[in-house]
């Protein structure tokens, strides 16, 4: 196991650059500089180097195998929008330049916005929040000022929810102040169209739907579901996470949805895990633009301004003007596949679950056994002595990332599997193989499952104890030599 950095004392090395503390005293002023020094870890800088690459080969990632996560859409990013966003005119600039000195970045912008409009249907855009879940609440603060403005005399304070759903969307729904009110799902997977009429009324302010939802599944409904939610007067917000499924077929405000979030981090290519930054983008119908955060970006002839005078807009959710470096990312990406390209993912993305999931259909049992779209759920057969966290452990040792698990909450010991367009017909045969042969195992030795993963750098940890004793600094180890 690789030591702590800490753990180092390398100081006896050819390579010692100068001494750090006497340039710190020469050029920072005394008053400046802390009482007691600190204490930071002497390691040589080639054991620095040494051991953060040793860490970094210890990581998983879309760049070493196949990532299935289901609702995250693991795809391959493209290298070459890595280089666009490393480009010193677009990651050096600083957040306050005048605009007269950026305005190839609000041309980006601006032409995004345009981007994403021409794929949703959506009027109205803002790139402005950092994450999915931040398009949540941005879009409900956008819903609660529509219902404000429009009949201030109305009472309407429940978000309603069907009981599939991520859970940020209930956690927006009420940070934004909201109560949450579940919707429950039919037995096809659906949202339960007779639990959606008995749960609207003159309190419900929105109804949040993923479609595809997280079952993976198309809401066949869709156009009934908008008739019931906008007649009942309140408006439809789209969770975009799921978009990919959608992208080239079908414009989500034709759908009927008032609003939604992209997740540029999953569906317009960005490396994402481990908590990296991502990009929330929103999208509006016409009625909701006015109340977009500022500031918004504006073209007149050839000259773009940012416009903070929106008198009916929320304010601001970010600083600055978003995780631009995420905008370039998904711009590079968009001019690189061109509408053509564009309109394959979808389609590509559903290929692909459907092609895994027909591979895997007769050694999983499959709680909705329907054609998907780019996702599926299935779970271990009844009668093995295995749980749903065995197989993905085991899946470790095949050299691949498990799927997503305990997920969607509805359906029990659940797997989501998620191949993206971007894999080949190679890795997929290779994964289902590992997957026949798991369930073979499941069957016959489950000790082998329970004993999983063997083949990592860690074996079967506790998967809560780090969360409940956290250790946030550093104490020399009992055990370390
Ligand atoms: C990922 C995801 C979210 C939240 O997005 P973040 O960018 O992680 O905040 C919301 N809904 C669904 C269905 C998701 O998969």
């Amino acid at each position: 196991m690789e030591k702590l950095i800490f753990e180092y004392h390398s100081q006896s090395t050819a390579y010692v650059p100068g001494s750090e503390t006497a340039a710190r005293k020469k050029y920072i002023p005394a008053e400046y500089l802390a009482a007691e020094e600190l204490v930071l870890p002497q390691a040589a800088e080639q054991d620095v180097i040494r051991h953060f690459t040793a860490l970094s080969r210890l990581n998983f990632s879309v760049d070493t195998g196949f990532y299935p996560l289901g609702s995250c859409t693991m795809k391959y990013n493209p290298k070459v929008n890595e280089s666009v966003a490393d480009l010193d005119g677009l990651a050096g600039i600083h957040p306050y330049a005048p605009e007269d000195c950026v305005q190839g970045a609000l041309a980006l912008i601006y032409e995004l916005e345009g981007f994403l409009k021409e794929v949703s249907g959506f009027a109205g855009m803002t790139l402005q929040p950092a994450a999915g879940a931040h398009g949540e609440i941005t879009g409900i603060l956008l819903i609660k000022a529509y219902h404000q403005q429009h009949h201030p005399e109305q009472k309407r304070t429940v978000i309603l929810v069907p009981d599939t759903a991520h859970g940020t969307n209930p956690a927006s729904a009420a940070l934004a102040g909201y109560q949450v009110r579940q919707v429950k799902s039919d037995s096809q997977g659906d949202i339960d169209l007779e639990d959606l009429r008995q749960n609207l009324g003159p309190d419900v302010a929105a109804l949040m739907l993923t479609n595809p939802n997280t079952l993976g599944l198309f809401e066949k409904n869709i156009l009934e579901v908008s008739r019931l939610v906008h007649d009942n007067g309140a408006l439809l917000y789209g969770d975009g996470a799921n978009f990919n499924a959608l992208l080239g077929l079908v414009k989500p405000a034709e759908l009927g949805f008032d609003i939604m979030h992209f997740n540029l981090h999953k569906t317009f290519s960005t490396p994402h895990g481990g908590g990296g930054p991502g990009a929330g983008a929103v999208g509006t119908n016409n009625e909701l633009i006015p109340f977009l955060p500022i500031p918004r970006v504006n073209k007149k002839g050839n000259k773009y301004s940012w416009d903070y005078q929106q008198k009916d807009s929320i304010g601001k959710v970010r600083s600055c003007y978003g995780n631009f470096l995420i905008a370039v990312r998904a711009y590079a990406y968009f001019l690189a596949l061109g509408a053509e390209g564009i309109a394959k993912v979808g389609r590509q993305s559903i290929l692909n679950a459907n092609y895994l999931m027909h591979k895997l259909e007769n050694y999983f049992p499959r709680p909705y056994p329907r054609l998907c779209m780019h996702e599926f759920v299935m779970t271990p057969h009844h009668d093995w002595e295995v749980s749903t966290l065995d197989i993905a452990k085991r899946i470790i040792d095949y050299g691949f990332h498990p799927p997503t698990i305990y997920f969607p909450l509805i359906v029990h010991e659940a797997m989501m599997i998620e191949p993206t367009e971007t894999e080949t017909k190679e890795t997929m045969d290779a994964f289902a193989a590992a997957l026949v042969r798991i369930a073979a195992e499941a069957s016959r030795e489950p000790e082998l499952l329970k004993k999983a993963p063997q083949n990592s750098p860690v074996g079967r940890i506790d998967e809560a104890r780090a969360g409940r004793q956290l250790i946030l600094k550093y104490e020399k180890r009992r055990d370390a030599r």
